[in-house]
């Protein structure tokens, strides 16, 4: 039973992201400091149309966050209720993360993000908002190595500071949105981990990162293939050696999908979704 808990939780809860900062953010120009690794280089999927847009938010919005035990059964549109409450961001003046949340709202079109009311709010106190960490996206485990996903892992969006102590605070939390779809929950963004080999700073190469994790805490929960995988993945292979790799940084398909998200009414059933391809 705790084998299969185990399993079920970490498939269905735990959000990480290994590698985007080093898959050099190919395709959309992400740029990241870092070159590709000899041998290697990225592109961008094909953006999809509405049919696909639809798919991509039934993978990744629709489904129940959570077991039957642990969430209300909801399987309609899930977003913050931004136009009653801005969504608080203890953003910590963290300059990636202020580029971020700007170019979030580009996209959207429409100020989603509350800037300023958790700035003098202890981490500790805040009741709902998501507050940005540097440097805990990973943690020690009981033999001193990374406890989540390995050294490259660099992004993360969960409950809480994860530590030996906590470890649960490495996963997304449950009861994040009311039987109406509304989501309203205490979000952790971590960026940057003392394992990876570029150290916490490891996030900075471009906003790609911090975009993706933006998308899992704004509702664009589950990973999806074409832009939100949470890692790059085997393209095929040039006839000179070189491993193309789909970069899986943020790209049209996943913006048409958090726009979606943002212009459809929350608890909106997938029958009555209005989709639209933006990009
Ligand atoms: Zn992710």
């Amino acid at each position: 039973m705790i084998k299969i808990y185990s399993k079920m939780k970490t498939f269905f809860l735990m959000i990480i992201v290994p590698t985007l900062v080093g898959c050099g953010g190919g395709g959309g120009g992400g740029g990241s400091d870092a070159p590709p690794a000899p041998g290697i280089r990225y592109i961008s999927s094909d953006t999809v149309d509405a049919n696909d847009i639809l798919e991509n938010i039934k993978i990744t919005n629709l489904p129940s966050w959570g077991s039957d035990t642990q969430q209300h059964q909801n399987f309609n549109l899930k977003r913050w209720d931004y136009e009653t409450t801005l969504i608080p961001v203890k953003h910590k003046d963290v300059p990636l993360v202020i580029k971020s949340m700007d170019e979030i709202e580009d996209r959207l079109g429409f100020t989603i993000f509350d800037r300023d009311s958790l700035s003098n709010v202890a981490d500790g106190s805040v009741t709902a908002g998501i507050i940005i960490s540097i440097g805990t996206a990973n943690y020690a485990n009981i033999n001193g190595g990374p406890a989540i996903g390995g050294e490259r892992q660099c992004g993360l969006a969960s409950a809480g500071i994860p530590s030996l102590e906590n470890p649960d605070n490495a996963y997304f939390p449950n009861f994040v949105y009311d039987e109406n779809g509304v989501v309203n929950a205490k979000l952790y963004i971590h960026l940057g981990s003392t394992f990876h080999p570029s150290g916490i700073d490891c996030y900075k190469g471009s906003t790609d990162l911090t975009i993706h994790e933006f998308g899992h805490a704004l509702g664009v929960l589950r990973h999806f293939t074409g832009g939100f995988n949470g890692n790059s993945r085997y393209a095929y292979t040039d006839p000179d050696g070189t491993n193309v790799l789909y970069a899986e940084t943020p790209n049209d398909n996943f913006w048409n999908v958090l726009r979606n998200i943002y212009n459809n009414n929350i608890n909106e059933t997938a029958e009555n979704l209005t989709i639209t391809q933006y990009y």
